[in-house]
């Protein structure tokens, strides 16, 4: 189900070929999932999802009848701090950085690594979603840190919290925890190889 979203989203979509891209995986997942309204899945109001289609995607406006109420509302503490920190590092003030610093924002609050959780293909995509959408958050990240765990201990040092056990990682007997391949399949039916297929051919 969320490859033939994908497949419909993609194909239809506007902008950066990269950018079509990702927001067709990251609402294809959303919607395969089916927990929730789409624009609460997503972590965007409704007036942002709307707009979001209608400007990238508007083949797919009829996604607006199902999104539910507004989905912005947070549902944890840090979700808007780490929205305002993503937006207060965007790369270019574009739209597109307003709803993934949303979309990141709620999709960081699942189990799984961020990248999967947002039903990208692989690491590399959100790697690259970074570099362009949040390039100076993500030079920040030169030791290549596991998202989440970077994400979290910024938010934490821009509240004076200290949350490492040691003064630098090389000594600190957590590396393992904030540093790694953050390996794993994509979640849902959004197969790697036939969704960087689709994606070439789009
Ligand atoms: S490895 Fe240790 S010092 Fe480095 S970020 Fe993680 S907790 Fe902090």
């Amino acid at each position: 189900m969320a490859r033939d979203l994908y497949r419909w989203l993609v194909a239809g979509a506007r902008g950066h070929p990269a950018d079509r891209h990702l927001f067709a995986c990251i609402l294809a997942h959303a919607l395969g999932e089916g927990e929730r309204p789409l624009a609460e899945a997503l972590g965007l109001s409704a007036a942002q999802l709307a707009t979001l289609l209608q400007s990238r995607m508007p083949h797919a406006l009829s996604l607006q009848i199902d999104a539910g109420a507004d989905g912005e509302a947070p549902q944890a503490l840090e979700e808007p701090d780490l929205r305002a920190l993503l937006i207060e590092h965007g790369t270019a003030g574009a739209a597109e950085e307003v709803w993934l610093a949303h979309m990141l924002a709620r999709r960081s609050l699942g189990a799984n690594h961020l990248w999967q959780d947002l039903g990208l293909t692989a690491r590399s995509d959100l790697v690259d979603l970074m570099q362009r959408h949040f390039a100076p958050l993500a030079a920040k990240n030169s030791r290549d840190m596991k998202w989440k765990k970077f994400f979290y201990r910024e938010l934490c040092e821009r509240e004076g919290v200290l949350i490492c056990k040691a003064p630098t990682c090389d000594v600190c007997c957590d590396v393992a925890h904030c540093f790694g391949g953050e390996d794993g399949e994509p979640l849902g039916a959004l197969a790697l190889s036939q969704t960087r297929q689709l994606s070439a051919s789009a």
